[in-house]
């Protein structure tokens, strides 16, 4: 499967490279619509292996337009609102960002609310004790408002450790998604990778990483794959 990883979505002129049109967005629907799989639907066939081509849609940072474009395109097409909402709780109600009412409304209609932690911050390089909060309280406050377990989490920035991920298992998270080229599982079994999409991506990039994800990758990992080093080069490197 893949997983496809966006952030905010705007009318016109994109404040960064990860912020896509509204026209944009919508040419990569219409490229993969008809693949894209439920976040309950992923959960339940992530173990498997990366034949499927099914797509996973997550939008990282809580945008206000998770809500007002693409749960409102679900909506309008009367679907269930297919994708994971990964949430920095620190910055909920803040300018352009979710609401709890949003959130919950979220929730209830099935899409999957993961936590991005509190304050979006590069975890690889909090204390122990600021990593042990950015985990558990956002999970704390995400399960007392959505009255369910919150298992999902994103690293902010796509930046992670080994020393980050046990503490992030530890805090009872079972699924990690990073930011990382080919299929959506991970050098290890708990690790989900994500393309990260910017706007520079085209719709031929797109239709390329939808035929196959890992065309993109280097050298490096085609020789370490090949020789079956591939997981240990990256539990080496993530150390
Ligand atoms: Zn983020």
């Amino acid at each position: 499967m893949i997983v496809l990883n966006y952030h905010e979505l705007a009318e016109a002129s994109p404040s960064n490279a990860w912020c896509l049109t509204h026209q944009a967005f919508e040419a990569h629907l219409e490229l993969f619509e008809d693949k894209l799989i439920a976040p309950k639907t992923f959960l339940e066939r992530c173990s498997d292996s990366d034949a499927d081509d099914a797509v996973l849609l997550t939008f990282d940072d809580a945008f206000v337009s998770d809500y007002t474009r693409v749960y409102a395109h679900f909506m309008k097409t009367a679907r269930i609102p297919s994708f994971i909402s990964f949430v920095p709780v620190g910055l909920v109600g803040e300018s352009g960002r979710l609401t709890w009412d949003m959130i919950e409304e979220l929730d209830k209609a099935g899409a999957s609310i993961g936590s991005h932690g509190l304050d979006h911050v590069d975890l690889t390089t909090c204390s122990d004790r600021e990593l042990e909060r950015e985990l558990t309280r956002s999970k704390a406050i995400l399960e007392d408002r959505l009255g369910r377990q919150v298992p999902l989490f994103a690293f902010p920035y796509g930046r992670f450790s080994r020393r980050v991920w046990e503490a992030a298992l530890r805090a009872g998270y079972t699924h990690l998604f990073t930011i990382q080229l080919g299929g959506h599982r991970g050098f290890e079994p708990f690790l989900y990778s994500r393309l990260c999409v910017t706007n520079a991506m085209t719709e031929d990039y797109m239709r390329q990483h939808l035929v196959d994800p890992n065309s993109k990758r280097g050298l490096a990992w085609k020789a370490s794959a090949k020789l079956g080093l591939y997981r240990s080069m990256m539990r080496a490197r993530y150390r």
